[in-house]
């Protein structure tokens, strides 16, 4: 365990260690989507104040792992929700990571930007804001609610007429999987300057969309489509594990550090508005509270994140896969179908690889 830890921490192989917090404000919001993974109930949300002493917490640990491990690091917060718009504080707390060092983005359902917080995402140096976009008119509004489409599209034209940085996301399955160019085209004609797609995962109320989860073979379709459509003038992307997978990505021969894949444990952690730390916001399980511990101790010293770290957890095929430095698969996907089948497991196999519906255990020599 020691070795291990010393291992990931130090982050040997990476020149530039990418490191973001997907920090939520709020869980309140305007609309209501058919996949929602927020849990519907009262919480105590964090104030600004509390907000911005973390945020220095977080800093303060950027720089101790700069020189403690001796790494350049490139940390960026997402502020997101609910809807982030809804939050009071929350061009205070862009304002105030953006003067800790950190990189900012804002993940919105884009229906509330208005002309001021264009100008303000503007001036503070916002990197990104990022809409959801579900696909054209119809389905959009069949997920999100009716008018959402047209209120989202009018959030990204506010925003990109003041030059900033629109991009849209995506969530795959099988009620836009069909749509996936016509989506693309939407986004560009709507003045989107790229746009992503992640997967559905089907937990809080996505929970009820199971049957729409695409299976191995169509997410396989999807993802490859995804990439062939990605071009120099517009970028179409997906960061999920296994669209890195497609294209090609692989470790360095006997290389067993976790180089990118799935962020949870690794590169990435989401802190909900009540100040629970998860490892994914989608996997739901808590490392912590930071009203009660600080980052850097629950980063440190989370079971759950270690337990997330270590390739022997893994069961099946993604434990053995030669790929597991690039990939792991989606641990909430893993996590959401096996308890859905009664038995909760976050190491089991991703349901969705199609590397695994080849045989039921392929071992390693047969990645390509
Ligand atoms: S668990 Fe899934 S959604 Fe969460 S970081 Fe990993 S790949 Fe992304
Ligand atoms: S078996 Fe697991 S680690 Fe390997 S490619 Fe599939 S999801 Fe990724």
């Amino acid at each position: 365990m020691k070795v291990l830890k010393k291992e990931i921490v130090a982050g040997s192989a990476i020149q530039t260690f990418h490191f973001f917090i997907q920090w939520h404000l709020t869980e309140r919001c305007n609309l209501s989507c058919r996949h929602c993974y927020q849990q519907k109930g009262k919480v105590r949300e964090m104030t600004p104040e509390e907000i911005k002493a973390q945020i220095d917490g977080a800093a303060d640990m950027f720089q101790a792992w700069e020189e403690e491990q001796g790494m350049t690091l490139s940390p960026s917060i997402h502020f997101t929700g609910g809807e982030p718009f809804l939050y009071d504080g929350l061009w205070d707390a862009v304002a105030h990571a953006r003067d800790a060092g950190c990189r900012t983005a804002i993940l919105t359902n884009g229906s509330l930007i208005r002309k001021e917080d264009a100008r303000r995402a503007k001036t503070l140096g916002v990197s990104e804001i990022q809409i959801s976009l579900e696909g054209p008119r119809d389905i959009h509004d069949k997920i999100r609610g009716k008018g959402s489409f047209a209120a989202a599209l009018r959030g990204a034209r506010i925003l990109a007429e003041n030059g900033q940085n629109v991009m849209a996301n995506v969530t795959l399955s099988r009620l836009n999987a069909d749509r996936i160019e016509e989506t693309v085209e939407t986004a560009k004609d709507a003045v989107f300057s790229s746009i992503g797609f992640s997967r559905l995962v089907p937990c809080g109320s996505g929970h009820d969309l199971l049957a729409q989860m695409l299976n191995p073979q169509e997410i396989r379709q999807a993802f490859s489509q995804i990439l062939d459509l990605n071009g120099p003038d517009f970028e179409v992307s997906s960061g999920d594990p296994l669209a890195t997978v497609l294209a090609g990505v692989k470790p360095a021969k006997g290389c067993s550090l976790a180089l990118s894949g799935c962020s949870a444990g690794f590169s990435g952690v989401t802190v909900a508005c009540d100040g629970t730390v998860m490892p994914c916001r989608r996997i739901g399980l808590a490392a912590g509270n930071l009203r009660k511990s600080s980052l850097r101790k629950i980063w440190a010293t989370s079971r759950l994140l270690w337990r997330l770290r270590n390739r022997e957890n893994y069961k099946g095929s993604c434990g053995r896969c030669i790929l597991w430095p690039v990939c792991r698969g989606c641990r909430a996907v893993a996590y959401a179908c096996s308890a859905s089948q009664g038995r909760a497991d976050l190491f089991a196999d991703d349901p969705q690889c199609w590397l695994i519906d080849q045989e039921e255990t392929p071992p390693a020599a047969k990645f390509p």
